[in-house]
């Protein structure tokens, strides 16, 4: 039986962040396995010690999926991996794919997957091509779960919910692609690629939550990238999680202009308690420039509508967007805390590579790539070095001197039992506003 190793290389990073699970090495994982691959995965992140592991493991295959920080990192461990070993190694995902020109030449890579290459990449691995460009599968309706026996302990969220219990989280992945185009975003920050919207049967899924329940899971998140974007289906899986009455607190990700009073009434009958909604600014000419195709009127109507219904509410927020100025930031800062959702998270405007704007303005290669933690390039009014210190100034007045202080203090009980993560994100958090 050939042995195979996947290793996941999140990013190092500054600000507090959360580990999502790889949907798409699940599925490649479940897919190897299911051709008697013996598979290792390994998730790391940049600069990790267990990357003396890799030296150690004997394997025909090496698996890599790159983050946008960590991809020098990554082209180091291949040559080492090369240095020592007989074994393929295989760059794989969006980043992969940004630097496929620069892969191509490395000699240490034998091959690049990219597009939904999970699908395809373990029937080609006894012989593979050079580059792997994986067409989108157009019906995704039975592919299932992915494999989460390599999703353990090391994922949660930070995102509030309601209920004083010790979590315990399931990652779901409902549907898979986002037909917007903002001018930011590109498939390297996304759980999902591609511009056509599919989605999994809404009885599987209700399969894979009675599975997560009998393992204890009493908090699942669907990392969808717009878990409402599939209005009949999502609407029809709603319908179902009412009908089942889980005892679970769902949380998910959406854009404002999908919710209205009616999708709040079902999302909340369906047991989610928390809906994390991509904002961005609350100024129509940054959400302009953004081409977020939204007004400022639908997000604050979403989050007001959200708050009606007794929901946690996120709010992610972008500064330094195209042409911003100071004025701008300001009305994003006031209306925030006027609405007072129960999380902030503040971006820096990135232009990731492969996004409209990326490749409208022909950007090359930066040195530092960042989202929280750095600028890589400031298309804003407002000077760079500003930029950092009213990100920080916005979570201290948001967190330590607004009502959501308060809230924070109302969950105290849920904090204290769930201890340990807590832990972190408020090590993380601290650190961060130190510069460390
Ligand atoms: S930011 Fe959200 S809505 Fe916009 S393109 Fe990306 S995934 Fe789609």
């Amino acid at each position: 039986m050939s042995k195979v190793v996947v290793i996941n290389v999140r990013d190092r990073v500054t600000h507090p962040s959360h580990p999502i699970p790889p949907a798409d090495l699940g599925y490649l994982v479940k897919y190897l396995k299911r051709m008697n691959y013996s598979v290792t995965f390994l998730d790391l992140i940049e600069g990790d010690e267990k990357f003396n592991l890799v030296k150690r493991i004997k394997a025909s295959h090496f698996i890599i999926k790159p983050g946008i920080k960590s991809f020098p990192f990554c082209e180091k461990l291949a040559a080492e991996i090369k240095g020592e070993k007989k074994a393929k190694v295989i760059f794989v995902g969006p980043v992969a794919k940004v630097f496929l020109r620069r892969l191509v030449k490395n000699k240490n890579i034998d091959s690049i997957a990219y597009g939904e290459y999970e699908f395809v990449l373990p029937r080609l691995l006894k012989n593979t091509p050079k580059i792997i460009n994986a067409p989108l599968r157009k019906d995704i309706s039975s592919i299932g779960t992915f494999d989460r026996s390599i999703f353990h302990k090391n994922y949660f969220i930070w995102y509030p919910t309601k209920k004083v219990r010790r979590k315990k989280f399931g990652f779901i992945l409902f549907s898979r692609g986002c037909p917007h185009s903002c001018y930011f975003c590109s498939e390297v920050e996304r759980a999902s690629i591609g511009k056509v919207v599919r989605s999994r049967d809404a009885h599987d899924v209700i399969k894979e939550i009675k599975y997560l329940k009998s393992l204890g899971v009493n908090t699942v998140y669907f990392f969808d990238d717009n878990f409402l974007v599939d209005k009949k289906n999502a609407e029809e899986l709603l319908e179902l999680l009412s009908k089942n009455n889980f005892n679970i607190e769902f949380v998910c990700q959406t854009r404002p202009d999908y919710i209205n009073e009616r999708v709040a009434k079902k999302l909340r009958r369906a047991g989610f308690s928390t809906v994390c909604l991509g904002i961005e600014s609350f100024s129509d000419r940054s959400l302009y420039n953004m081409n977020k195709g939204i007004d400022s009127k639908t997000c604050k109507r979403a989050v007001k509508i959200l708050k009606r219904f007794k929901f946690r509410v996120v709010i992610f927020l972008i500064i330094g967007t195209p042409n911003e100025t100071i004025l701008d930031v300001k009305k994003t800062f006031n209306t925030t805390l006027k609405l007072k959702p129960d999380l902030i998270q503040v971006s820096f405007f990135t232009p990731l590579p492969g996004s409209p704007i990326f490749e409208k303005l022909k950007i090359g290669p930066l040195k530092e790539w960042g989202i929280h933690d750095n600028i890589p390039i400031n298309l804003s009014k407002i000077p760079t070095e500003i930029l950092p210190m009213i990100q920080r100034l916005f979570y201290l007045k948001f967190y330590l001197l607004s009502s959501a202080f308060f809230r924070l203090i109302l969950d105290t009980p849920i904090f204290l039992l769930n201890a340990k993560i807590y832990l972190i994100l408020i090590k993380e958090f601290l650190n961060f506003l130190l510069g460390r």
